[in-house]
């Protein structure tokens, strides 16, 4: 197995998703190479196509896909995303980010994603649905509530969850079909505070590893200047609670562009832009920026909350915050996060960044099989307090390797990072399982 550092870098997700494992396998001790195959490689993938309907008349075919990452440690879980550049391989990533992210947070699921081939903003409201029903059709039961529940993700939302609900229950009549899907409006089962949970998740966080000492001379947002690249449900709900928590927003991008303000932007009047406009692009008083002006903007926080592989070899080198916070699933490529570590940059990795969202999905199901309905409070407590025991074990580990390291262990290979040590709580986690499962028959 080539060592991750020495190899080339890669846009392919999958390709990235299989260079971290490979570097944190440095750390772990005594795993089977047949045990190390079985826990990167995904244990089932689905590609079903099928036709629509179209509002102008013409019948269009559709490839989707879902990938059941792992379950281990319990039924699949993970979003589904509706774009054009979705792909077998970028599934699979995101996949496997999602075994290691609920395994990171102690849940009690294994990882799953799915995706449609699709530009939602050039479809109806309509052909939405029925891509939406026929997709779930097509799953039958590889989805349900414990064998792989789906969440929103990339240009899905509450109401696309309401759909796959809906359509699962008209196909499983007689029973409480709730759990079957994560992220659900509130009327329909969905849990308070699931709309904030990542960008809620990864605040939390972020507090806890300043507060552990972890980017030197950082330990408060008090005053920390933040970029946000794209300004959907992460992005723009984690610029609201970092400003209110006294960080000052400099730059945001969405699709369109990127937008800044030294002095710092509001970023509740930015979303009210872009809720009346469709971008932040042109907000009063902001100056305009390229998308890969953000990722480089001169700031001491960067969220990138939109896409992968947004920092490579090309940017890596020109990034000026000391702490990167991933939203989003897999914004680095493996190569990158070499270039980062030899400049200093901290890295929570996503992983454990934007856990958020899949704790508060573990207790919207949690609700769902028991009929309740917890208070915002109860759920904004639990959240917090997860995500800063999540630190808390990932930052002991990484002291636990940095001391390994300074003793003479691994020296072939780099030093630990934070996303060394979380997959290496994650690795250590599901193999633990396997190894007391044992190995069926
Ligand atoms: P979203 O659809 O709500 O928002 C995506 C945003 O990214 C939009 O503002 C869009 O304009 C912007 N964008 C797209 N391409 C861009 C580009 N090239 N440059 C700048 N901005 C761009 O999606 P989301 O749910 O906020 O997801 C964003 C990221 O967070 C994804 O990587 C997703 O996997 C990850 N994530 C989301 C959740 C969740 O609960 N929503 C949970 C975990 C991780």
């Amino acid at each position: 197995m080539d060592m991750p550092v020495k190899s080339a870098e890669s846009l392919d997700l999958f390709v990235n998703a299989k260079q971290q494992f490979e570097r944190a396998l440095t750390w772990v001790d005594g795993l089977k190479e047949g045990i190390i195959d079985f826990l990167i490689n995904p244990k089932r993938t689905l590609h079903v196509q099928f036709p629509v309907n179209m509002d102008d008349g013409s019948t269009k075919t559709f490839h989707g896909f879902r990938v059941m990452h792992s379950d281990v440690r319990g039924p699949g879980k993970g979003g589904i995303r509706y774009h054009p550049n979705v792909s077998e391989a970028e599934v699979s990533a995101l996949a496997a980010f999602m075994t290691w992210k609920t395994a990171v947070v102690d849940l009690p699921f294994g990882g799953g994603k799915g995706g449609i081939i699709c530009n939602p903003k050039e479809l109806s409201r309509r052909e939405l649905r029925h891509i939406t029903r026929r997709f779930v059709a097509e799953l039958g039961d590889n989805i349900g509530p414990y064998t792989d529940i789906p969440a929103p993700d990339v240009y899905t939302d509450a109401q696309t969850m309401a759909w796959i609900y809906d359509t699962y229950d008209r196909m499983h009549p007689g029973g409480n079909n709730l759990a079957v899907v994560t992220g659900k409006p509130l009327d329909i089962g969905g849990s308070l505070g699931r709309d904030e949970a990542t960008a809620r998740g990864s605040w939390n966080a972020t507090e806890q590893l300043l507060k552990r000492g972890v980017v030197h001379g950082m330990h408060t947002l008090e005053g920390a200047r933040v970029a946000v690249q794209g300004y959907g449900n992460a992005g723009s709900i984690a610029a609201r609670l970092f400003h209110d928590a006294g960080a000052i927003v400099v730059a945001v991008s969405d699709s369109r562009g990127g937008i800044a303000n030294d002095d710092g932007l509001d970023p509740r009047e930015v979303l009210a832009f872009k809720e009346e406009t469709g971008s932040v692009v042109k907000f009063p008083g902001s100056r305009a920026i390229s998308n890969e002006d953000v990722l480089v903007y001169d700031c001491d926080i960067l969220i990138p909350a939109a896409l992968e592989c947004q920092i490579t070899t090309t940017n890596a080198r020109d990034v000026k915050a000391k702490l990167i916070v991933e939203d989003a699933n897999g914004p680095l490529t493996a190569v990158s996060d070499e270039v980062l570590r030899k400049k200093d940059i901290v890295v929570l990795p996503d992983i454990l960044a934007n856990a958020g969202g899949v704790v508060v999905s573990y207790f919207e199901w949690v609700q769902n099989l028991e009929n309740q309905q917890w208070s915002l409070e109860k759920v904004e407590t639990l959240l917090n307090e997860r995500m800063c025991k999540a630190v808390d074990q990932v930052v002991d580990l990484y002291d636990e390797l940095s001391e390994r390291y300074e003793a003479g262990f691994n020296k072939d290979n780099p030093p630990p990072t934070l996303r060394d040590a979380a997959l290496v709580l994650a690795i250590n986690r599901i193999a633990t399982v396997v190894l007391q499962r044992d190995i069926w028959p």
